[in-house]
């Protein structure tokens, strides 16, 4: 058979596709009007029991419901819990102007809040838990907190991932939990755990905190690798362009980075040896600012950090069935 340059040429493109994770398709558009949506002053930054949270879980239901998401718990995507203020801790909590007041004599407050949760159907009976919190700070001294990149950035990830894998089965469930008070000691997920029928069956947590957020070079973190390095493979073949995936942040003993493993909601999940993976980005100077808006996160970079998070879900999904 006589070969032109043409059949040559195709051929070798062919031989190329086999190799190389076909461009992840995302709707680019609706993830940044739903982070800027996230992250308006309509919601009043977001804190634990305030007005503007309320309606944020109103925006995640109606999400899930569009996106025909299942239920995980009592049929229905809304997971209601309370948490009691003691006098003093309330302190902390809303700050006030005169920091010394003394708050012994408060009495207690009763708060509630919720996570909302929604499934994807995966093909065994074996789980993966995404969470994104999506309460932040609320308003401080007169100024909204909006947060946009901690954390409407990891929230409005789930709608995308979500909207990915619905037409792409997987062998988990994804369990989507936009869970709340993270800011104030990881309330919301812990909750969740404690109260989740089929713990023994989540085979792992990822966890998505400030991924929007990029002023130098375009890296995002992967940690966790330090105590599941049987992880790393699937991470390992994430293919990306444009962004650096990088692993770390998880050492305890390192002396160049900060240790992550307990900074977001995975900690609970680790706490609990349920593996995890944390996707986030350094520390940066709108970090628990009121300068942390839509106008200050790095769209570029948000989308394609998504697109590497759903390869990243794709490869753990199917390396954790093996
Ligand atoms: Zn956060």
């Amino acid at each position: 058979m006589k070969l032109n340059l043409f059949s040559v040429v195709t051929f070798l493109i062919l031989l190329g596709s086999c190799n190389t994770h076909e461009p992840i398709e995302i709707d680019s558009q609706k993830l940044l009007e739903t982070i800027k949506m996230l992250s308006d002053d309509a919601l009043e930054g977001r804190a634990f029991s305030k007005p503007g949270n309320q309606r944020t879980q109103n925006i995640i239901i109606k999400k899930f419901t569009e996106l025909g998401l299942e239920t995980v718990v009592d049929n229905s995507f809304y997971q209601e819990f309370s948490h009691t203020f003691k006098g003093k801790i309330r302190q902390e909590i809303f700050p006030v102007k005169n920091p010394k007041e003394d708050f012994s004599n408060v009495p207690d407050t009763i708060a509630k809040g919720a996570n909302i949760i929604g499934m994807l159907k995966g093909e065994t009976g074996k789980s993966i838990v995404i969470t994104a919190h999506y309460d932040h700070l609320g308003i401080r001294d007169g100024k909204i907190y909006n947060g946009a990149d901690d954390n409407a950035s990891g929230t409005a990830a789930l709608f995308a991932i979500a909207e990915y894998f619905k037409n792409k089965p997987t062998k988990h469930n994804l369990i989507f939990a936009a869970v709340d008070a993270e800011e104030i000691g990881s309330l919301g997920a812990e909750y969740f755990l404690k109260n989740y029928q089929d713990a023994s069956n989540i085979n792992l947590n990822i966890n998505l905190d400030m991924i929007a957020h990029s002023d130098y070079d375009p890296e995002l973190f992967a940690c966790g690798l330090f105590y599941y390095p049987n992880l790393r493979k699937p991470l390992e073949r994430v293919k990306s362009d444009k962004i650096k995936l990088l692993f770390g942040h998880d050492d305890p003993d390192s002396k160049e980075q900060s240790d992550w493993t307990s900074s977001s909601d995975h900690r609970v999940f680790h706490r609990a040896k349920i593996p995890f993976i944390y996707f986030g980005v350094e520390d940066h100077k709108d970090y628990h600012r009121d300068t942390d808006t839509y106008g200050s996160i790095n769209p570029e970079f948000y989308i394609e950090a998504v697109k590497v998070i759903i390869q990243s879900v794709e490869n753990l999904d199917a390396h954790l069935s093996k």
